[in-house]
């Protein structure tokens, strides 16, 4: 095992890692900026260091270039001791030890995936997933694509994946017209997501957007073949090679909760400079909540200053945050998921597809750990980070637990800490 030592060490290279980053090194300090993707970006700026079309990805990136971050990429912090101040961090040949002054949790979110009858059929992917994949360079022109969940993120996905050649076939959102329609109204006061939904829409002309519409199920034998879609009170079915669908994000607050930070409301907690519970840990970005790429890359900036005590420049950003912030409040309204998405899994849908359980065997559990006891969900590679969500949502468990390694990690990998 290898040691590591650096005065402030950043998980996660997306937006809100990268702009912290940069203001910890542009002071002359020593940054670690740790990613498990093979280059920095996060989420949203994915392959933008090698095809950058993104104004504000570009320049972060050149900024973290001309500062001289220490990047490391592709390597995973799998655990951690805050008492130590040391984290552990997996590559694919080895495993280190780094030390740190002050630590800066900016490991983002993930999409939130509901079970209905079909949704684990080769070809329905989470609608990031398969604009992530698309980025990575599976061709996707020609291809029929239904895009479905809710969230601006359909948005987004759909006018990337029509830019690329596929045909969208529709983009159903699962929001009613009337929460749009008071959301659209509140969109003047913020100019600059206003052009985004105007550009957005732009790039989508001619693609239906469905309102009050969600996936009813995936039909296909061995791999999909059509979907059927419930808009409002009527069905709507159509052939199509991809489904892409996600019902929003859920924050990574794995590893936070395995190193003791406390939660609030299913997000890292944080006060003002984004210090956590835990003296020397600071979250910034979605981790703490969902807000976008702006609210993550003030926050990165805020936790930033924050660690190198530098409480006025941190203070100066207090009221963009604020702004993002209630920004970010609004969207959550908007997008609140319906009731009657709790009801779509038939008796054999799978809830936790790593182990096979269906949502016969799950529905009659008290909770999660008795769901995790008696029927192995949440045990499997993924623990828990895709049926855990869900179930929260079906079910309204608790399902936020997590212990080291927070990821799969080598045997010899664990050994070697438990060595060290
Ligand atoms: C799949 C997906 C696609 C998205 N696409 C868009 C889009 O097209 N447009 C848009 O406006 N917004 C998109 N978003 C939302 C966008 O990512 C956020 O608004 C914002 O960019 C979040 O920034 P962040 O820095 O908080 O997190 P992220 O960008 O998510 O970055 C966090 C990084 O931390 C890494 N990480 C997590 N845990 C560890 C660990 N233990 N060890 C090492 N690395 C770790 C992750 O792999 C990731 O690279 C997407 C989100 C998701 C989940």
């Amino acid at each position: 095992m290898t040691g590591i030592e650096r005065e402030v060490v950043i998980v996660g290279a997306g937006p809100a890692g990268i702009s912290a980053a940069c203001v910890v090194a542009e002071t002359g300090r020593s940054a670690l900026l740790i990613d498990d993707n093979p280059s920095p970006g996060g989420q949203i700026w994915r392959e933008q260091d090698r095809h950058g079309s993104d104004w504000q990805a570009s320049h972060w990136l050149r900024r973290m270039h001309l500062y001289r971050v220490d990047v490391m990429s592709g390597a995973t912090v799998i655990d951690g001791d805050p008492g130590r101040r040391a984290i552990v961090c997996e590559t694919a040949n080895s495993v280190s030890t780094i030390r740190y002054k002050k630590l800066i949790l900016a490991t983002g979110a993930r999409e939130l995936f509901l079970p209905f009858p079909g949704w684990t059929l080769p070809n329905v992917m989470g609608a990031g997933g398969l604009q992530a994949l698309v980025k990575s360079g599976m061709p996707i022109s020609g291809k029929r694509v239904v895009v479905a969940g809710s969230g601006p993120l359909l948005l987004a996905v759909g006018a990337y994946l029509k830019g690329q050649g596929a045909r969208v076939l529709a983009i159903a959102e699962q929001a009613s017209w009337s929460r749009l329609a008071r959301f659209g109204l509140g969109l003047p006061k913020q100019p600059y997501k206003l052009a985004e939904t105007w550009q957005l829409k732009r790039a989508l002309f001619r693609v239906p957007y469905r309102a009050g519409a969600w996936v009813e199920a995936a039909l296909g034998g061995t791999v999909l073949e059509r979907v059927r879609l419930r808009v409002s009170h009527r069905y709507w079915e159509a052939p199509c090679d991809y489904l892409a669908v996600g019902y929003g994000l859920v924050p990574n607050i794995e590893l936070a909760v395995s190193l003791g930070c406390q939660l609030s409301g299913g997000c890292v907690q944080v006060d003002s400079m984004q210090q956590t519970s835990v003296p020397d840990i600071l979250c910034a970005g979605e981790t703490t909540g969902i807000g976008g790429v702006e609210l993550a890359l003030m926050e990165g900036r805020i936790a930033g200053f924050s660690a190198i005590g530098d409480r006025l420049n941190a203070q100066w950003l207090f009221s963009d945050r604020e702004r993002f912030r209630r920004f970010a409040r609004r969207l959550q309204k908007a997008f609140t998921l319906r009731e009657e998405l709790r009801h779509l899994p038939s008796e054999e849908t799978l809830v936790c597809r790593c182990e096979d359980v269906s949502y016969r065997r799950i529905a009659p559990m008290s909770g999660w750990r008795a769901a995790k006891l008696h029927t192995r969900c949440g045990m499997g590679p993924c623990q828990g980070r895709v049926c855990g969500p869900a179930a929260e949502f079906l079910f309204g468990w608790n399902c936020q637990s997590a212990r080291p390694p927070v990821f799969p990690a080598r045997i010899d990998s664990l050994i070697e800490h438990v060595d060290k």
